[in-house]
């Protein structure tokens, strides 16, 4: 449907679609360093595609493949440039334009620098094909460097970081721009309704995925992040998942005995009083968006939630910052439970220490960063995080009987910690 041929002879980039309507975009070997050449020579541009420019694209020569699992697919060019493709791009506009656009406007820059994008332009609408940003050397996402700091017994300083940080993204999103005037909106009580309903939904999807669903034989390998998300990204080998096999009887008892206890933390949202406030928000933070790299820290991966349906007209729905707040807070949290399964359980008490600790101070750095910060006061609404952490666990736990059911343990001894045993008689059943 749409082909560019990079170079006489060279590699090219496709956009198909399918019977049914579903886009699939591909790429020549080469592709990524014959893009960033027609980028940086200002190549004629072949409609339908577009190219955007935040900042002109330099030469670099020579690529290399990101190997950490990953949702999308990222090619290093010349060690310079990184090059992400996104493989099953979606009929409507892509929210990293005008996020990472907003962003560089409001001076952030606790990101990779971004340079320029690729699109096809379909009925109107610009579908993302490729995003061009700056190469952070010695990177390394959270799903690493963030275990490996609890497994060496680094203490829980750079969960107070991670807090500072996701306050100055906050603070950032929130401060208008050309391209988002007036970030700040609020919310009233029917959203909150809505938001509700959208947590009770993912409480029942995850009871009935974990708990009632009968697996013949539970999917096995590696790499499976992909289609729903990309939670354990950057795992470097399957160490820290366990058989899948291995306490299926017993966490499915624990569902089904706890579901109740779970509704109804997600059912507090209906009785919290508007308003709330709302802003841009990353969508789908936790420790593997944070890189770590030579310089410092940098937040990358603004595709927004993938496991929420985002507004038809690609449009950056604004959000309540305690979804990303929530979602940091549950990924220490598993942190601490991969750290506890590469550790086989003999270091449990010293981490689930280490877990209450981090997540304190990620909250305190947050809101000390926030309160200090021009306009970042009043942005987080504590009253709503803890339903949107249980949200956000159902979620995972659906996303592991999905794509990864290896997975399911993190999120399962999360849950464990949130709602520890009220007494000790034997699980009752579901209602
Ligand atoms: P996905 O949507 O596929 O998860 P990300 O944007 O999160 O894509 O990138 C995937 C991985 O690629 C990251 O976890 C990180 O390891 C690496 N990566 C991404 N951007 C950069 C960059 N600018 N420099 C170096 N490595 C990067
Ligand atoms: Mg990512
Ligand atoms: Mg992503």
């Amino acid at each position: 449907m749409a082909r560019w041929l990079l170079a006489d002879h060279g590699p090219s980039i496709r956009l198909t679609s399918s019977a049914d309507g579903v886009l699939s975009a591909t790429h020549d070997a080469g592709a990524s360093e014959a893009l960033v050449a027609a980028l940086a020579a200002g190549d004629p541009v072949p409609a339908p595609f577009v190219v955007r420019t935040f900042s002109p694209v330099p030469s670099a020569r020579g690529e290399r493949a990101i190997t950490v699992d990953q949702t999308n697919e990222s090619v290093v060019v010349g060690e310079r440039l990184v090059v992400k493709w996104l493989p099953r791009p979606e009929r409507r506009a892509h929210p990293a334009p005008p996020v990472l656009a907003h962003l560089a406007a409001v001076g952030f820059t606790a990101t990779a620098r971004p340079f320029a994008t690729v699109s096809v332009l379909l009925s109107d609408v610009e579908v993302l094909l490729a995003l061009v940003v700056e190469y952070l050397p010695d990177a390394v996402d959270g799903w690493d460097w963030c275990v490996d700091a609890v497994l060496a017994g680094a203490g829980a300083d750079f969960a107070a970081d991670l807090g500072a940080l996701t306050a100055e993204l906050h603070t950032a999103f929130a401060t208008p721009s050309e391209v988002f005037p007036a970030p700040r909106r609020s919310a009233g009580t029917t959203a909150l309704i809505q938001w509700a309903d959208r947590a009770e939904a993912a409480v029942e999807e995850a009871v009935a995925l974990t708990a009632r669903a009968q697996r013949a034989s539970p999917p096995t390998g590696t790499g499976e992040a992909g289609a729903g998300g990309e939670l354990p990204a950057g795992a470097p080998n399957d160490g820290e998942y366990a058989d899948p096999a291995v306490g299926v009887a017993e966490d499915r008892a624990w569902l089904l005995a706890n579901a109740h206890r779970l509704r109804s933390a997600v059912a507090t949202l209906r009785t919290i009083a508007g308003p709330t406030p709302l802003l841009p928000i990353h969508g789908d933070l936790h420790v593997g968006q944070v890189l770590r790299w030579r310089e410092g820290y940098a937040i990358v991966d603004f595709d927004g939630n993938p496991t929420v349906p985002p507004s038809p007209d690609g449009s950056v729905p604004p959000e309540p910052a305690a979804r990303d707040v929530a979602q940091m807070l549950t990924s220490l949290d598993h942190v601490g439970r991969i750290a506890d399964r590469r550790t086989s359980g003999t270091r449990t008490a010293e981490i689930d220490a280490w877990i209450h600790d981090a997540r304190r101070r990620f909250l305190a750095a947050y809101r000390a960063t926030a309160a200090t910060a021009a306009g970042g006061g009043g942005l987080l609404d504590e009253r709503l995080l803890a339903a949107f952490e249980v949200e956000q666990e159902c979620r995972e736990l659906v996303y592991a009987a999905r794509l990864l059911p290896r997975w399911r343990y993190a999120p399962m001894g999360t849950l464990r910690r949130m709602f520890p045993a009220e007494d000790r008689t034997l699980p009752e059943g579901d209602s």
